[in-house]
């Protein structure tokens, strides 16, 4: 199967751990792509102190979703920026639950979209290797950077000097969501969603790539790259 690279939609769907982000990563690397995280969009209207990030910086900590009204606005008024623009768009952690799901699909019906490619990427990994990735992982404190480290002993996903970022060398830190009740948290909200979510997709007949994701990120970048005819 082929398809252009340029101005699609891939949404990524995975527990959180998963490798959304470093998958993302190597898309933008390896084809200039866009990616729109959410989680980042919000822990940036935290770091600012802005109104929303006032009312969500608590739900973050948590590892609740936050409000679908709130995600959905800041989500379309990303994407609405985007039109004209031919650089496909990875959509990191959006839609996580049935009603944005449906907040997506509404919002693609629009005539701007409608030659716009749009698939669905699956990373499958178990909730052990999630919870082991996630109790190792330290992020960039700059909210424009957004790297993720491993602070595991060997793991090909550490810093230079496990201190600072590679690539704009502010200092990591370990975010607050990673601490293991948080993290329970947001796995117990990501299974409760999960079906729901695939079952729209898959009533809808939408072609979905499913990946192991417990594999090393290259190896799951190329069965990505296989899966979707993309050179690179
Ligand atoms: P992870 O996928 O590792 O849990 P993210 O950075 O994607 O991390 O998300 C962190 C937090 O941001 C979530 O636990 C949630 O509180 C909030 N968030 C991110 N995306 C959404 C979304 N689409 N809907 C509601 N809340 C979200």
């Amino acid at each position: 199967m082929s398809m252009s690279a340029k101005g699609d939609i891939f949404v990524l769907v995975g527990p959180p751990g998963s490798g959304k982000g470093s998958f993302s990563g190597l898309c933008i690397k390896n084809f200039g792509w866009k990616q729109l995280s959410t989680g980042n969009l919000c822990r940036k209207q935290i770091a600012q102190q802005t109104e929303i990030g006032k009312q969500i910086d608590l739900v973050l900590k948590s590892g609740k979703l936050v409000n679908d009204g709130i995600i959905v606005d800041m989500v379309n008024q990303w994407l609405a920026k985007q039109l004209g623009r031919d650089k496909s768009i990875l959509l990191d952690g959006y839609p996580r639950n049935l009603a944005q799901a449906k907040a997506l699909d509404d919002f693609l019906k629009q005539e701007e979209f409608k030659d716009v490619g749009f698939y669905v990427v699956r990373l499958v990994v178990s909730d052990d290797v999630v919870v082991n990735r996630l109790g190792g992982r330290a992020v960039c404190q700059n909210k424009d950077c957004h790297a993720v480290y491993s602070i595991i002993e060997g793991s090909e996903l550490r810093s230079k000097n496990n201190k600072m970022c590679d690539l704009c060398e502010s200092p990591l830190e370990i975010r607050n969501d990673d601490e293991p009740e948080a993290i329970k948290e947001r796995l117990k909200v990501y299974h409760e969603n999960e079906s729901a979510l695939l079952g729209f997709y898959k009533d809808k007949g939408q072609l979905v790539f499913e990946i192991d994701a417990s594999m090393p990120l290259d190896e799951v970048f190329d069965s990505f790259k296989k899966m979707a005819g993309l050179e690179g």
